[in-house]
């Protein structure tokens, strides 16, 4: 008999992880609290599939960075200091990973995982056809706005073969949608692609109820895992119990809630926002732009310009905060003024769902039916179908 998983969490990598279990051959159901999928910090974000981008946050030199951005209005960084010792034990386990030893290696092990990602994605949408979330292989240009922080990324290139280093007259005639800019240059990395994480995350949907091997089960928080020695028998539901026989945890940068004892899930919530803005008969990029310094994202989504940006470290506090959406509306208008109707622009804030040294956790736990995959940061999208399949792999 083929075995039962369930899943706790829609979102992106929830459902990922969902459909590398049905591919395998299980049985799932997927548990959401929300009354729709993909809703929380998988709707709108920035759209990167950043397979080669994938350095974490913590670094040398970051804390000291971050200090001289508290002090600026318009800031990619807010800290809104708690009376919370998870946030605490967060920031302090995040400042010791700040050494450029342990960048490299997680940097290195997050590339493994991208690369792995890049293929499974590819093998969804060639081999089941996997199609209609605005994919595109378009290419990601890192662009800078100045010769020092250009110079910094013309040594530290991940891949000479492939990433081009581009001057400003090239930096223009790769997107014309820059001509304005003033970039000094930027390297461009052509394999990089873009999509619409939330209509993935449907078409996934729409597969596995398709698949006749899925369940999904929506409006339903579990508010407890209810445990005998070391294992989870049940959830509890609203309104009832849930057995189980074997349980992956997927539920963002809420599933510290969820904790048993004896396991440490050291994830919390770092917000950001993004803006959705039709392009019409505007000049959006073709290619997606990271604005380096300002720390924007930007990625054309079939007929709508995504604009993401910011690390807002305040708490579980996931409201839109007006004047932040503001500043990010002023500079992408300053930057890419021609490229869509930002007045018409859909706002929008999520939560990361980040561990201090940005690598998610995927795996087993010392209870015996109980798996992880959880904390992808800010690059969920990007890991989702490498993290779905190696934990399906790992569970086979
Ligand atoms: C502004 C912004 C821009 C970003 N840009 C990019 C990008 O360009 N590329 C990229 O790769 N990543 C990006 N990310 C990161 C990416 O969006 C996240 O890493 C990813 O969405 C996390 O997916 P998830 O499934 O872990 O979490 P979620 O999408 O939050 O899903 C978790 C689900 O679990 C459910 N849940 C929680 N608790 C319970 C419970 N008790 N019972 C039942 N269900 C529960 C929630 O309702 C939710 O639906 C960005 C994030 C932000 C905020």
């Amino acid at each position: 008999m083929s075995q039962r998983v369930t899943v706790i969490g829609g979102g992106v990598v929830g459902l990922a992880t969902a459909y590398a279990l049905v591919r395998a051959g299980c049985l799932v159901d997927v548990v959401e609290a929300r009354d729709s999928l993909a809703s929380a910090t998988s709707f709108a974000n920035g759209g990167q599939l950043s397979y080669r981008y994938v350095a974490p946050l913590a670094d040398a030199g970051v804390p000291w960075q971050a200090l001289g951005w508290l002090l600026r209005g318009d800031s990619p960084l807010r800290l809104r200091l708690r009376m919370d010792p998870a946030q605490w034990r967060w920031l302090a386990a995040f400042v010791m990973a700040c050494r450029t030893p342990v960048n490299r290696r997680n940097a290195a092990q997050l590339l493994g995982l991208a690369l792995e990602s890049q293929a499974a994605l590819a093998r969804w949408r060639e081999q089941d056809g996997l199609d209609d979330f605005a994919w595109r292989r378009n290419g990601k240009l890192v662009a800078f706005r100045t010769q020092r922080a250009f110079a910094h990324a013309r040594e530290q290139l991940l891949d000479p073969v492939s990433q081009r280093v581009l001057d400003a007259e090239q930096v223009r005639l790769l997107e014309p949608a820059l001509a304005e800019a003033p970039f000094v240059g930027g390297v461009f990395t052509p394999d990089e692609e873009v999509a619409d994480c939330h209509r993935f995350c449907l078409r996934l949907a729409e597969r596995l109820q398709a698949s006749g091997q899925c369940r999904l089960w929506l409006g339903q928080p579990v508010t407890r895992l209810i445990r005998r020695k070391d294992e989870v028998v049940a959830l509890a539901l609203a309104d009832r119990q849930l057995d189980v026989q074997r349980l992956v945890l997927c539920a963002g940068h809420r599933s510290a809630g969820l904790g048993l004892p004896g396991l440490d899930l050291p994830v919390y919530p770092l917000k950001g926002y993004s803006l959705t803005a039709p392009i019409a008969a505007h000049r959006a990029p073709e290619v997606s732009l990271t604005d380096y310094e300002r720390k924007i994202v930007y990625a054309r989504l079939d007929q709508q310009l995504r604009v993401a940006a910011m690390v807002d470290i305040v708490g579980y506090d996931d409201s839109v905060d007006a004047g932040r959406l503001r500043s990010m509306r002023r500079l992408a208008g300053e930057t890419l003024p021609e490229a869509a109707d930002y007045d018409q622009a859909v706002e929008w804030a999520g939560m990361r769902p980040a561990t201090p040294t940005g690598v998610p956790i995927i795996g087993a736990t010392p209870y015996r039916n109980l798996w992880l995959n959880l904390g992808h940061g800010a690059l969920g999208f990007t890991l989702a179908c490498g993290s779905g399949e190696r934990l399906a792999r790992m569970m086979g």
